[in-house]
């Protein structure tokens, strides 16, 4: 038996989106619907699925759009679903981050075939080597949510990691401090500003100033060490 695997299923019509739940879940997936684009970068960043299903029409972001910010943080597969040939055609021509494309109508049953396929590959291929990134000797790892300096680790609070590996997965594009509130703590008004200022201290504490760079009237960005 294969092990259980969380999905996001991202598709506006709820027909669709319903029929392929069903599908993915009598196959023993864990399985989450989005009906729009923008909520669909939300939800993936904090279900941390192993495949996002991912129609290309959507309201809020485009699915192009979506599968561009889901792959900024970390490599996910993607099976994308198109209305057309034409479009799936367009797909591959633009080598969008997808693992595989389906055209509507597709039967559910082809669907959990090709998403076990894409989760076997996955599976099958190595683990990642290196750090994801590499900030000097700043070592920062995803998926054990460490950070090392040469052999000594060094520890961050939750918060702390994910306010940097946010501005190292966009680097070196600055981000407001509205943006890291929505990003780290899901904020959506403006209060809070100041909290984003507090951590990046802490984390300059404790990594040194240059980590962070202050972009002034701007925002944050990850610094040059
Ligand atoms: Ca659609």
């Amino acid at each position: 038996m294969e092990s259980v695997s969380i999905i996001l299923v991202v598709e506006d019509e709820p027909a669709i989106a319903s029929a392929v739940a069903a599908r993915l879940e009598s196959d023993g997936h864990a399985v989450t619907v989005c009906h729009d684009g923008l909520q669909a970068v939300d939800v993936c960043e904090v279900l941390v699925p192993d495949l996002v299903v991912l129609d290309l029409l959507l309201p809020g972001l485009d699915g192009l759009e979506v599968c561009r910010r889901i792959q900024a943080d970390r490599r996910v597969p993607v099976l994308m679903l198109t209305a057309r040939d034409a479009e799936t055609d367009m797909l591959v021509g633009l080598a969008v981050g997808a693992d595989d494309y389906m055209t509507k109508p597709f039967s559910p049953r082809e669907l959990v075939a090709r998403v076990s396929a894409v989760l076997r590959r996955v599976n099958d291929s190595s683990p990642p080597t290196g750090p994801d990134h590499q900030l000097g000797a700043i070592e920062i790892w995803r998926a054990s949510r460490r950070i090392q300096i040469g052999p000594d680790q060094v520890h961050l609070t939750p918060t702390e990691f994910d306010l940097l590996a946010q501005l190292a997965s966009v680097s070196p594009a600055v981000l407001t401090r509205q943006q890291l509130l929505v990003a780290v703590w899901g904020y959506r008004d403006g209060s809070g500003a100041r909290t984003v200022d507090s951590h990046v201290r802490a984390i300059r504490r404790k990594l040194g100033d240059d980590v962070i760079r202050t972009v002034h009237g701007i925002g944050y960005a990850l610094g040059d060490v």
